[in-house]
């Protein structure tokens, strides 16, 4: 499994961007993009002009450090896209955020996706009352996760749902339905774009491995 075990602001700084990898403290005025973080190493300000390769790799990049892949794992799920009918960056964008994953993070139970992550790998996580402990597991439509009853308890959970109703985040929609009583969430179809709120240019990145 793939996580981000390095300085998490820094890779923000690289892309100039919040990339919303810390939990809470990307809410904050304590977020180094926040407070105007420039690009680190001391070659950074030399690098903010970029070629057209150069703009497609970083939103490559960009979308690969959002959902915590490693470069191997990003383009497997590259080549799936690419094999189905359609336009390639919508299901991809549909693939990444159909992630088990990408779900939890998304239905508010953990503070970032590399949170959700560690709650599926140490088996805290259930799909359709089986255990799953595959962050990159794909759901189907109708796919019911749910916390494992022994964690429901856990503090993680509970201060995560606490932030998410703080912020007003609106965790139910279209594609999800969250029952943060019973920490049920029903994974009700792929989302649409419009539906995430994705900050990723997805043609770039299919011009990036179609080059
Ligand atoms: Fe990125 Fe800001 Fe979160 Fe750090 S605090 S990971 S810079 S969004």
């Amino acid at each position: 499994m793939a996580r981000i075990t390095g300085a998490k602001c820094r890779l923000c700084r690289r892309e100039k961007i919040k990339l919303f990898l810390k939990g809470d403290r990307c809410y904050t005025g304590k977020c180094a993009i926040e407070k105007g973080g420039i690009i680190p190493g001391q070659h950074g300000k030399k690098m903010s002009k970029l070629s057209e390769y150069g703009v497609r790799l970083r939103e490559k990049q960009r979308a690969k450090r959002i959902y915590g892949m490693n470069e191997g794992q990003f383009r497997r799920f590259y080549g799936i896209a690419a094999g189905k009918k359609g336009v390639t960056g919508e299901y991809l964008l549909k693939l990444l955020e159909s992630r088990l994953d990408s779900v939890v993070y998304r239905a508010g139970l953990a503070a970032s996706r590399d949170a959700a992550k560690i709650l599926v790998l140490h088996g805290h996580v259930q799909v359709n009352g089986k255990f799953v402990n595959i962050a990159s597991y794909i759901l189907a439509p109708g796919d019911i996760v749910t916390v494992k009853e022994k964690s429901k308890g856990m503090k993680a959970i509970k201060m995560s749902i606490d932030r998410v109703k703080e912020r007003g985040g609106i965790t139910s929609g279209a594609w999800l339905d969250v029952d943060f009583d019973n920490l049920k969430v029903t994974f009700k179809k792929m989302p649409e774009e419009s539906e995430i709120g994705s900050i990723l240019n997805k043609q770039l990145i299919v011009e990036f491995y179609n080059r």
